[in-house]
């Protein structure tokens, strides 16, 4: 009932219960936090806990199912196609909410990555925040608030979501997905604080783009500097079209560099965790230093922070890269 199937987030889960409480709903929300954590599904539970007659979002019934696969008519999702939302959608989106909900007496706009809106489609969309109207409700996601007009911010109620506690994805794991306590524990404490990256990580079918992406990545480093820079230019511009790309994809080789280490050191292979991939991590681990591959591990987490901040992608990959090739010595 109300927000418990959702993980964690006590104090996002709070408010918007005394708000449902309170029965005062806003016109706008921003729910801003790091990826992965439960904005989307906190907004499809809050929509669920709007409507009459509510279940209390029960999660099996047919309204329920139908929002969860993002089917219900009153439920619109907006999300960037590639890497900004531009103009074009927030122009349909203002035709849109002109009309009376579908089937709800309201209707929930939920913007995904909002702070990727460009300048026009911003100015487009605050004419729409100004004009109020009793059926539509809308949330915006972001991980921050820089690159979102202050005048939108304004008339937002803020919603802050943080990283889950790696105890809470865990116990997830254990009781959602049926993993030993063990590998959920490992899976757990490298998935920084994101359930999206822990489910990824248990996803086999995810296996291929790992095993690329690390190969393509050992490649990339054994090349001339010149040629290492150009390359780690073009991978970025790559994976900027994709949400988290660059940071998840650092995230996918400090993984594989972790388990070379493990594996070096001779840990269990239980504990890898590309343990898919355990006879190729083991073939190679020998080739490397343990010390270098520890710091390889450190320096990578150092440029996933870094890229949180406002810094040039561009600098921050290209440094890594190079650091990488002097400490592997490959
Ligand atoms: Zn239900």
């Amino acid at each position: 009932m109300g927000f418990e199937g959702l993980l964690g987030q006590e104090t996002a889960k709070g408010f918007l219960s005394s708000v449902l409480k309170s029965n005062r709903i806003a016109h706008a929300y921003l729910f801003w936090g790091p990826s992965g954590v439960g904005k989307t599904f906190a907004a499809k539970l809050f929509f669920l806990n709007l409507l009459p007659n509510s279940c209390g979002a029960c999660l099996e019934c047919k309204v329920c199912k139908k929002v969860l696969m993002e089917e219900h008519p009153d439920l619109f999702m907006l999300a960037p196609l590639k890497k900004e939302l531009g103009i074009e959608p927030i122009r349909q989106l203002r035709k849109d909410v002109q009309y009376p909900p579908f089937e709800a007496p309201i209707r929930m706009i939920v913007i995904q990555s909002a702070e990727r809106m460009t300048k026009e489609a911003s100015n487009a969309f605050l004419k729409t925040l100004e004009e109020p109207s009793s059926h539509n409700i809308f949330v915006l996601e972001a991980q921050h608030k820089k690159g979102i007009l202050p005048t939108i911010l304004s008339r937002c109620q803020w919603v802050r979501f943080r990283p889950l506690r790696p105890q809470e994805i865990r116990e997830f794991l254990v009781r959602e997905k049926g993993l030993d306590p063990e590998k959920a524990s490992v899976i757990s404490h490298l998935a920084n604080g994101s359930l999206k990256l822990a489910l990824h990580l248990l996803d086999t079918s995810a296996s291929d783009e790992r095993l690329r992406y690390f190969y393509s990545h050992m490649e990339m480093l054994k090349k001339e500097k010149g040629e290492i820079l150009s390359a780690s230019h073009g991978l970025v511009q790559e994976l900027q079209l994709k949400e988290d790309g660059l940071v998840g994809f650092l995230y996918l080789i400090q993984t594989w560099y972790r388990d070379l280490l493990v594996t070096r050191l001779g840990i269990e292979t239980e504990l890898l965790v590309n343990r898919d991939f355990s006879t190729q991590i083991k073939a190679r681990s020998s080739g490397f230093d343990p010390t270098a591959l520890m710091e390889a591990v450190l320096e990578i987490e150092r440029a996933r922070q870094e890229l949180m901040g406002e810094v040039n992608p561009n600098l921050v990959f290209g440094d890594l890269m190079l650091g990488l090739k002097e400490r592997l010595n490959v």
